[in-house]
């Protein structure tokens, strides 16, 4: 990090990396960003930050960025540098001729949950109102989408139920398939300082996590669970809590659908879900899942906090209505210290699926299917929106291999090195005739591309980002786009090109739109962020200022809803070609593919993902820590170094996914979750060999 010189102005924006949202000052001289200090007065961070964002301008300056459009008739062509008009006319050309020869359901779009809420707003508006179809997906398909689709099913939204601040009222916090110290590293500070004060916690994880064991923090419990067990871990705990008598009965009479709570409390109290019959499933000491359950509902106010070990399994939405489940049969709902909180991943995953970024839900989680809601936008965007679900990503995919699905516009989202089976991706994008990459990078996906429209960084525009406790911060532009237009320019002037009128002159009369036509932010818009610094929706009348705990007096969905939780293995299989179940995960100084981390000064902590194995599994393969071993799976192969290391129980090899190299996806299957095809990322079967090397 080179510092240039004493700041001469500075203006406060929201870091974009993970869910946490953490606010920085940007310190500047002239055009060049001196440094990023962490602000104060930021409500989810207070004054902390983590490497990441501390050093994340590093990627705004990076030399690999791409700054001007291109096009390039075939994939096998090389690119050509053109202007501005000439790319947006090409891409709006080819998209309205696909079209024309395949059908208005032909083309398509992925938003992006690292740009911002105006930004995905944008994208969703171009696909349902230009292209005229529902077509759009986004990246929280593969990562929280069984979150929307199991706190809708029970509670009524899709979100998240604390702020941060509620950990400080906790007592006993459940933590279930995230690894906060790497992943969301300035909530886990305040976790660890709740917990140095004499919380209990609990974790539910195939891995000894850091939390398990640090200074002056243990565990009262680790959960060391088979990988894709969470549901039989989960509805064992249940079973004790109903057959123990334990239940918070006055909350779930006066809060809950009783008929629902009584099939449910029948259903978990059946004897096989008992923490002894399910022991040889789930891997779990009996009395040590007995006694985790009795600690959450005993222990005063519980929390729980979840990742994605628990939504990349096919079982993702069935595990998220299992810990709503739990939560209301404690009554650990509705107050400070208590809760449900998914920890999400990405800096406006929640944001993005607020806007309408999926293919069945206008901005607001209102289905396209309802008459009113599309009625509200019919008139203001002067245009029929299609009262049917459109494609998801994969499916988008599959359509692209069967020849029906031809043009694909894909914001600030690399699936082909973030997407499940690898092969698969690269086959639906190579049959695809026209796929436009508007991004910072020439990223994977951009081999498969005919037209490249470069991306600006959060540096260089405005707008907000809604962090994993719905609350919606501000971004706010410190330097000029380098490539010329804000993403959101980029798509307005796409959208025009395709014949529409679209005229904001700036980012804030996006925001006016989103809170004139969605419910939950009613009132919400940058005079009064500028004013509170941040809200958290839902903002309403009777709220203005926002909503730091939700379902306080009842539920969005009016009763809470218990949903049996059935346990159902899942079918990627242990055996003898592959007796190993892989999972991965994150270290702190990089974020997930590595895109915007490994071009800041972070690379310096982390060259290269690694294989966890343990001692056993090694001696009995012959590997040695260090030594290169080759990884494959069902779907494939790759190598990568050996970490022999007792964090991993015998059975379970772990890896991060940060380098292109790793190839992470190329070994996971497509397996997916039942509801909502997230990929069951977390569950493959493997086998480890000794290797010389790629
Ligand atoms: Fe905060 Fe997350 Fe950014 Fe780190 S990566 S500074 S925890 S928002």
């Amino acid at each position: 990090v080179i510092e240039i010189g004493l700041p001469e102005h500075s203006r406060v924006t929201t870091c974009a990396y993970c869910g946490v949202g953490c606010s920085f000052k940007a310190e500047m001289r002239g055009e060049e960003l001196v440094r990023m200090v962490p602000y104060k007065d930021g409500k989810a961070n207070r004054g902390h930050s983590c490497v990441k964002g501390r050093f994340a301008y590093g990627y705004a300056n990076h030399r690999d960025r791409i700054l001007k459009p291109m096009i390039r008739k075939s994939i096998s062509d090389p690119w050509q540098e053109v202007s501005w008009d000439e790319a947006l006319a090409y891409a709006a050309s080819e998209f309205r001729r696909i079209q024309y020869q395949h059908g208005r359901s032909a083309v398509g779009g992925i938003t992006s949950s690292r740009c911002t809420n105006e930004e995905t707003y944008l994208v969703q508006k171009l696909i349902r109102s230009v292209f005229g179809n529902n077509n759009v997906d986004t990246c929280a398909r593969v990562c929280h989408s069984p979150t929307g689709y199991g706190l809708k099913t029970t509670y009524g939204t899709s979100a998240g139920t604390q702020d941060f601040d509620s950990v400080e009222h906790t007592d006993v916090v459940l933590l279930i398939g995230a690894n906060p110290t790497d992943g969301h590293p300035v909530f886990a500070s305040r976790l660890k300082k709740r917990l140095r004060a004499g919380a209990k916690l609990i974790v539910v994880d195939p891995r000894r996590i850091d939390l398990v064991r640090s200074p002056h923090v243990e565990a009262a419990h680790h959960l060391a669970l088979r990988p894709g067990t969470n549901v039989a871990v989960l509805t064992a705990m249940a079973h004790v809590i109903v057959t123990e008598g334990l239940v918070d009965e006055a909350f779930v009479r006066e809060r809950c659908d009783w008929d629902a709570f009584q099939d449910w409390a029948a259903f978990v109290s059946e004897p096989r879900h008992s923490p002894e019959s399910v022991s040889q499933v789930t891997g779990v000491a009996p009395e040590t899942l007995r006694s985790a359950a009795r600690l959450f509902a005993t222990g005063g106010n519980g929390s729980i906090y979840y990742g994605l070990g628990v939504t990349e399994h096919s079982q993702g939405s069935t595990t998220v209505m299992a810990i709503a489940n739990l939560a209301m049969a404690t009554g650990n709902i509705g107050r400070p210290g208590v809760g449900v909180n998914p920890l999400r991943g990405q800096n406006n995953v929640q944001g993005s699926c607020d806007m309408g970024s999926f293919p069945h839900e206008l901005p607001g989680y209102r289905h396209v299917s309802d008459d009113a809601t599309r009625a509200v936008f019919e008139r203001l965007w002067g245009t029929a929106i299609d009262d049917e679900p459109g494609l998801r990503i994969p499916n988008m995919l599959d359509a692209a291999v069967d020849g029906s699905f031809k043009g694909l516009y894909v914001q600030g989202e690399d699936i082909l090195q973030s997407d499940p089976d690898t092969k698969h991706v690269a086959a639906g994008l190579a049959a695809m005739e026209c796929v436009v990459v508007h991004d910072l990078f020439l990223n994977e996906t951009a081999n498969y591309a005919h037209v490249f429209l470069p991306g600006s960084t959060f540096l260089e525009k405005d707008g907000t980002f809604t962090n994993a406790e719905r609350r919606i911060n501000r971004v706010r532009k410190v330097m000029t786009p380098k490539n010329g237009l804000a993403d959101w320019q980029v798509t307005q002037a796409l959208a025009n090109a395709m014949g529409a009128g679209w005229s904001y002159a700036d980012p804030s009369e996006i925001m006016d739109e989103i809170a004139a036509t969605t419910p939950s932010f009613a009132g919400v818009s940058y005079a009064l962020l500028d004013r509170a610094g941040s809200v958290q929706w839902p903002c309403n009348e009777t709220a203005p200022l926002g909503t730091p705990v939700m379902h306080i007096d009842g539920f969005v969905r009016g009763k809470g809803r218990f949903i049996l939780t059935e346990y159902v293995a899942t079918d990627e299989k242990t055996g003898p070609r592959f007796p190993l179940l892989l999972t991965t995960g994150r270290i702190l100084s990089q974020y997930n593919v590595g895109a915007q981390t490994r071009r800041t000064a972070n690379v310096v902590w982390h060259e290269e993902d690694r294989l966890e194995i343990h001692p056993h599994d090694a001696e009995q393969r012959g590997i040695k820590d260090g030594a290169w071993v080759r990884l494959s799976s069902r779907s494939g192969e790759t190598t990568l170094r050996a970490l022999i290391t007792d964090r991993v129980a015998p059975g379970v090899v772990y890896t991060t996914f940060h380098h292109p190299a790793t190839q992470a996806n190329v070994i996971t299957t497509d397996y997916s979750d039942w509801a909502t095809n997230c990929p069951e990322y977390k569950v493959t079967a493997v086998q480890v060999s000794p290797s010389n090397g790629p």
